[in-house]
């Protein structure tokens, strides 16, 4: 069977074996056996037939928190993603490898996406499918960004990492209290996520060998380090170890997926628990092309059902809601209101819409010439953070992700200089990115200004922190890739282009729940877990205050 009929048959199954409970669920469940939102169809919105209380656009780490605290208001609500659900198989099949990417691997491309990572002699021709990991090409930067039932978290390196009192009060609002985000919101996605650090046992094997390395040579170098949870189920680890399970993060595979199951993704936790309300349906394979806003104070979506190879394969629906939860990512939440703004569906939308956008500072970076590392093995990521927070430039941090053991094979193929590791540096950039829409293509794009001077300072930071590193320890950075990221921040920003809970401004009953809401950083720290304790503390003022109802 190969990864096309997969796709299908898991879509189909789900349908048949959980009937709902719900008037509205049963009709959307229909949709997600390929018959269109409502049975109704067509423009059966006007007469309100396809209506649904609530509508969460996206199902990442800001949607998949809204869904589950909808539903557990009792507020039915249709979660709509674009891309597919991804069970994990007991063959140990369910993603694609890095040694051997196919369409799994990529969202609706021709080809891998190594030519942004500057290896164009690593990319392969894959057929075009509805696979994981979306490649956004802006003007002047490059993002990664997950797509399917889970968002990120299907594709990302499990790092669960929160900011710095310190950092955290100088860059947010201060209306976002972090003793209350530390006391209570954070907790509450770690209850259910349930992250671990790397336990000694697991650290201890050859294949984590670059994660001990890299924490001597910060240590070396004088930097602090503390310690990362992992959105990892390190027992699964343990069966990978032991041969029971396919070897998968031990293998140095991480951002086309974890086929032994480790990651512990949305899909097995908050989304999962959110379906088991009975409030809430999740249609895959539904891409949202537009929003505007409806009679009597409602929202309109239109969403066209797609098939695996991203073709639309039936007439848009019109779907009507009183709540309309915007969470498809900064990029994807961001271009669906700027359209909006820019075609007069939206015209309210202030001018903050578009803006205050960074990618949290991440840069992609190899260093080379350490001890033996045993480099493209021990993902998905590194056991700790260094800080250099007295950096002249401005605060930077780093942690070790997986080297993918293609890449590993290429950089020993072109005689670099042995023993790598990989990192995400991260850094405080100023949210100068921006989006504009073009009548023409119809099409909203994002610009990040990559030569703009309001970037050296922070440029400089990291490469000083990479300086810092090398002499202390004798080794070579080899890449530093600022046009890349997998980290976007902006775009809706909190107390800008929303209040501080996430409230569109001038929209009542709109709201936007992801990283758009984060304005270009988290404060040295990897973003999700910051963006779904937002997403809590969102979701309890808009509960208790808003007073939804069906
Ligand atoms: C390779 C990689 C590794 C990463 N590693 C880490 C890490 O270790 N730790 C960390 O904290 N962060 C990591 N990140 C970043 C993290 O994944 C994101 O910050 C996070 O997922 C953003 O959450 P979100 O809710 O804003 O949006 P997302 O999680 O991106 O979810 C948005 C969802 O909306 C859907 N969508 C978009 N547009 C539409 C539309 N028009 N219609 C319907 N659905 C739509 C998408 O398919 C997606 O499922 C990584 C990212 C990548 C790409």
């Amino acid at each position: 069977m190969n990864h096309k009929t997969h796709a299908r048959t898991s879509t189909t199954k789900r349908s048949a074996m959980q009937p709902s409970r719900r008037e509205f669920l049963r009709r959307s469940t229909l949709a997600a056996a390929g018959a269109g939102i409502l049975a109704s169809g067509g423009r059966a919105w006007a007469r309100h037939s396809d209506f649904v209380p609530a509508v969460v656009i996206g199902s990442g780490f800001g949607g998949a928190v809204a869904a589950l605290r909808l539903g557990q208001a009792g507020i039915d609500t249709v979660v709509i993603e674009r891309g597919r659900r991804w069970p994990i198989r007991p063959d140990g099949d369910t993603f694609a490898t890095f040694e051997r990417p196919d369409g799994r691997a990529y969202w609706l491309r021709d080809q891998t996406g190594e030519a942004a990572l500057g290896l164009p002699q690593l990319v392969k021709p894959i057929d075009r499918y509805v696979g994981v990991l979306e490649v956004v090409e802006g003007n002047g930067i490059y993002i990664g960004a997950g797509a399917g039932v889970g968002g990120g978290s299907l594709v990302f390196n499990g790092i669960i990492v929160k900011p710095r009192r310190e950092l955290f009060e100088r860059l947010f609002p201060r209306e976002i209290d972090f003793g209350e985000m530390e006391d209570v919101y954070y907790p509450r996605v770690q209850q259910i996520i349930r992250p671990a650090p790397i336990p000694q046992d697991i650290l201890a094997t050859d294949y984590y060998l670059s994660s001990r390395v890299s924490l001597d040579q910060a240590t070396r170098a004088g930097f602090p380090t503390r310690p990362v949870d992992l959105a990892i189920d390190w027992d699964i680890v343990r069966d990978e170890i032991a041969g029971r399970r396919v070897p998968s993060a031990i293998a140095g595979q991480s951002s086309y997926g974890l086929n032994s199951g480790a990651t512990r993704s949305l899909d097995r936790n908050y989304l999962s628990r959110a379906e088991e309300t009975g409030h809430v349906e999740i249609l895959p394979l539904h891409n949202v092309a537009a929003i505007e806003r409806g009679d009597g104070g409602r929202y309109v979506v239109t969403v066209f059902p797609i098939g695996d190879d991203g073709e639309i394969v039936s007439a848009p629906q019109r779907l009507v809601c009183k709540y309309l939860f915007l969470a498809a990512g900064s990029i994807g939440t961001t271009k669906l209101l700027v359209r909006a703004r820019s075609t007069g569906a939206l015209p309210a939308l202030n001018e903050h819409v578009g803006r205050h956008w960074a990618a949290n500072g991440d840069i992609p970076v190899i260093r080379g010439l350490l001890p033996p590392t045993n480099a493209g093995t021990g993902g998905p990521a590194g056991h700790f953070i260094m800080e250099d927070l007295d950096n002249p430039f401005g605060p930077t941090s780093f942690v070790e992700i997986v080297l993918p053991p293609h890449v590993n094979a290429a950089l020993s193929a072109l005689g670099a200089p042995p023993h790598f590791a990989n990192y995400a540096s991260l850094g405080i950039p100023p949210a100068i990115g921006s989006f504009a829409y073009d009548s023409a293509p119809d099409a909203v794009g994002l610009t990040w200004p990559a030569s703009d001077p309001r970037l050296g300072n922070f440029l400089a930071a990291a490469q000083q922190t990479l300086a810092s590193l090398d002499q202390a320890n004798g080794s070579l950075t080899l890449s530093f890739n600022p046009a890349v990221s997998a980290h976007p921040l902006g775009g809706a920003v909190l107390g800008k282009a929303c209040d501080f809970d996430g409230r569109v401004k001038r929209y009542p009953g709109m709201y936007v729940v992801d990283g758009a809401l984060i304005e270009g950083t988290t404060g040295l720290a990897n973003p999700s877990f910051t963006i779904a304790a937002l997403a809590e503390r969102c979701m309890d003022r808009i509960l208790c205050c808003d007073r939804l109802k069906n």
